[in-house]
């Protein structure tokens, strides 16, 4: 049996030895992208709270007796690797989870150090880091503003949202600890965007949580991602309780299957509600102003420009690096049948230029249902992420998108105003002028006719403006 304080010796002295291989020719890797967007995961999927709904806590079943902690002969590998395989001068480092905070700032400035020893001239970097923030102080403050990071910070929404499924070990919300770490890195200055996720206990509140992070966190920059989790009649029942170690139970280890969800899952058509919502909310007040990653993903897919994996035709340039140097096909699919290798027995180019991974990506276009294919959004929509098609289409073939519902809600919703930002953008003028636009169209309304949104409720109270308001009750009191 090991002894406790003997291990980290153990793990440094067989970490020095690792090999990492070097770059291989050019000429054997030409399916390789000139760039790719490398997840590492330098505590695996370890992490000092409880979410619910993280199935990533699961992964750690992948690795037992092991610590879960990314040795410097891995991180040298993997910074080198990673600025070698580019081929265009931006780098993008992401840090992510698990919660990478576990690792320590001295890790990172470890990291940072090794950027600087292998980037080639011109090679611009740019650090990101997920994390929950509850350990962010001073010290982590001050060095995320001293090397220019780009801080995620992991939000549900206000506390009672938040505290739905983001809890502690001992279930208790994390909303108080989040918000001191949200008042660190305003504090210090640190650039900084909300990752929300949408959920059942959010999903109906689209407006709320979006003027939250607006108004009350004074986030520029917000992504949201649904929860999917996946389960099987066998699986269902346990996956219910969460994904965290229970002392009497086996953990499941989450892997990609199952047609069924748990019930902190998003519903389809709530998701598309939810996504509406903040884009009536957003339009009429906040382009140019607050980056809405999904909002600006679908613009940029009018010009066939593809920033977001899961909307773009075919995907496969964002594989998940674990703590030991396994590289996998995507942060979703850290499980045993994605696994390309380990980066100290090959270099991360051949992995991400292999068959296997290069199949993964083109899988996602050649699997799309015959109702995708005929789809009128499928330019903007492309089918969605691969991990949430286990659904059946309308014809009954499987492999559909299980938030299908929702994701033509949003994109046939949003089209006319992402066509007039396109156009406005064509022509040279700011995308923001559209929000002048919807002004226009909301003066000619009746203040007291359903709202725009779909919500059910009058415009007026739901998403109209004041101003809107004003004039179109005068022209309904004039008529
Ligand atoms: S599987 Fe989904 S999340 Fe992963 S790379 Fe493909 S589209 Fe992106
Ligand atoms: S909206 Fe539905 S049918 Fe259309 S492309 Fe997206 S997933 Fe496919």
């Amino acid at each position: 049996m090991s002894r406790p304080g003997a291990r980290p010796v153990a793990t440094a002295r067989h970490a020095m030895d690792r090999p990492s291989p070097p770059l291989p020719d050019p000429a054997s890797v030409t399916a390789a992208p000139p760039r790719f967007h490398l997840l590492a995961k330098p505590s695996g999927s370890t992490c000092n709270i409880d979410c619910k709904y993280c199935f990533f806590l699961s992964k750690e079943a992948l690795y037992p007796d092991d610590r879960h902690r990314m040795s410097d002969a891995t991180l040298e590998a993997y910074i080198r690797q990673l600025l070698e395989s580019h081929r265009l001068p931006e780098v993008i480092v992401a840090w992510q989870g698990g919660e990478p905070t576990l690792m320590g700032v001295e890790f990172f400035r470890r990291a940072v150090a090794l950027v600087e020893k292998h980037r080639r001239p011109g090679q611009v970097v740019q650090h990101t880091f997920q994390t929950n923030g509850i350990v962010l102080d001073d010290d982590w403050c001050a060095f995320f503003k001293e090397h220019d990071f780009l801080v995620g910070l992991s939000v549900d929404g206000p506390r009672e949202l938040h505290d739905a499924y983001r809890v502690t070990r001992n279930g208790k919300g994390t909303f108080d600890l989040v918000m001191a770490g949200w008042s660190q890195l305003r504090r210090h200055g640190v650039r900084f965007n909300v990752l929300c996720t949408v959920n059942a206990a959010n999903q109906a509140h689209g407006r709320r949580v979006y003027r939250f992070f607006r108004d009350e966190l004074h986030a520029e920059w917000i992504q949201f991602i649904p929860i999917v989790e996946r389960a099987t009649p066998e699986t269902l029942e346990i996956a219910n309780l969460g994904w965290s170690e229970r002392p009497k139970d086996k953990r499941l280890l989450y892997t990609q299957t199952g047609s069924l969800v748990t019930n902190r899952s998003v519903g389809g058509a709530q998701y598309g509600q939810f996504l509406v919502d903040v884009f009536e909310d957003w339009v009429r007040h906040d382009v140019g102003r607050v980056y809405v990653q999904l909002f600006d993903v679908t613009l940029e897919a009018y010009f066939g420009r593809y920033k977001l994996c899961i909307h773009a035709p075919t995907c496969g340039n964002g594989p998940a690096l674990e703590h030991n140097g396994d590289l996998y096909a995507c942060d979703h699919y850290v499980e045993p049948r994605y696994r390309l290798g380990n980066i100290h027995e090959r270099h991360m180019l051949e992995l991400v230029a292999s068959p296997a991974q290069r199949k993964f990506g083109v899988d996602k276009r050649d699997t799309l249902t015959a109702q995708c294919q005929r789809c009128e959004v499928r330019p903007v929509c492309n089918g969605g992420c691969p991990k949430d098609r286990f659904a059946t289409s309308q014809e009954g073939e499987p492999g559909h998108n299980y938030l299908c519902e929702g994701l033509f809600h949003f994109f046939t919703h949003t089209r006319p105003a992402m066509r007039h930002m396109a156009d406005l953008f064509a022509g040279g003028r700011a995308p923001a002028e559209v929000m002048e636009w919807v002004a226009a169209e909301d003066r000619k309304r009746d203040a007291y006719g359903p709202c725009t949104c779909g919500s059910g409720r009058k415009f007026r109270f739901c998403h109209g403006t004041q101003d809107a308001v004003a004039t179109s009750s005068a022209a309904t009191l004039g008529a």
